[in-house]
């Protein structure tokens, strides 16, 4: 497919379903997978990509200033879900949009949308990485620098986008956060299937309380899908999102046109010059929280 071709459909789908840019023609096995993400888009070559392995002891600490959530604990009044064939992914229909600042950003940032990355089985699914540790699944949640009109034009910007990002692992109970939403997935199931909701759970049900997201790592990345463009700050929280087994498993359940969207997670990507730091207390433990949290929650269920 030449480059012109390329464009048009990414463009082409943008105004159809009013979601953001997206680019149809790629995947994650054969020749559509990630190794091949190159020859068509050259920014997944490139330098500063995402996801990364964090090696937690190399990671600085560094305070930043607080991060201030808007519109986090209000019911999301009207949301669009879409199987775009890569995933599943979130809109909000209605206003006001959440934002985000502070931290590592410079300026406000306002709500894309949001979509999740799994696997086969629960040894794997999670984009990032901790300490060369793979876990279920991750969940990104998209925002826009608001000086630029969208998240289209914000991603062709410097730090145009920011990701909040995280972890998923198994609970014993269903994360109630995410009744609705998962009963919204069974009308998906088909790529290109959607349905709007009226009164979803709020980003705060669909996350961690706010009280939960001061502790994170930061680091200049990339998009972890096609055009892979090199304008994110990774905001990559270290309390994980607990889902039950039976939760994870419904994602599984989507369909791409290739077949069952059994995984559809990137593989790590070289850190090369860049740093990551680590917002959280004056003295570095020597495991992250998240860290220990997972292995008490692996040993417990017995996934390693
Ligand atoms: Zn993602």
């Amino acid at each position: 497919m030449t480059a012109g071709a390329v464009f048009f459909v990414c463009v082409f789908v943008e105004i159809l379903q009013n979601y953001g840019t997206i680019c149809q023609d790629f995947g994650y096995d054969g020749t559509e997978g990630p190794n091949y993400w190159g020859a068509k888009y050259a920014q997944c070559v490139g330098k500063h990509q995402s996801p990364i392995d964090i090696e937690v002891t190399k990671a600085i600490t560094k305070h930043f200033p607080p991060l201030v959530f808007s519109h986090f604990d209000e019911p999301i009044q009207k949301a669009f879900l879409i199987n775009n064939g890569h995933t599943v992914q979130m809109k909000i229909n209605s206003d006001p949009k959440p934002t985000i600042k502070g931290g590592p950003l410079s300026g406000e940032f306002e709500f894309a949308q949001l979509h999740y990355h799994w696997g086969q089985n629960d040894t794997v699914g999670s984009e990032s990485q901790f300490d060369h540790h793979t876990y279920p699944g991750e969940m990104h949640i998209v925002f826009f620098d608001k000086r630029y009109k969208d998240f289209t034009e914000a991603g062709n910007k410097p730090s145009g986008l920011t990701v909040l990002a995280f972890i998923i692992i198994i609970d014993e109970h269903d994360n109630l956060g995410y009744d609705n939403f998962e009963d919204g997935l069974k009308d998906v199931i088909d790529e290109s299937a959607n349905r709007t909701f009226n009164n979803l759970d709020s980003l705060s049900d669909l996350t961690r309380p706010e009280g939960e997201r001061s502790f994170y790592y930061t680091y200049e990345g990339s998009l972890t899908t096609p055009p892979c463009s090199e304008v994110v700050t990774w905001i990559e929280f270290t309390n994980p999102l607990p889902m039950s087994r039976e939760q994870i498993n419904a994602f599984r359940k989507l369909f791409s046109k290739n077949g069952p969207l059994t995984h559809n997670y990137r593989p790590i990507q070289p850190l090369n010059d860049r740093i990551v730091y680590f917002n959280g207390a004056d003295s570095k433990l020597p495991m992250s929280h998240l860290t220990t949290v997972l292995i008490i929650v692996a040993c417990v269920y017995n996934i390693f």
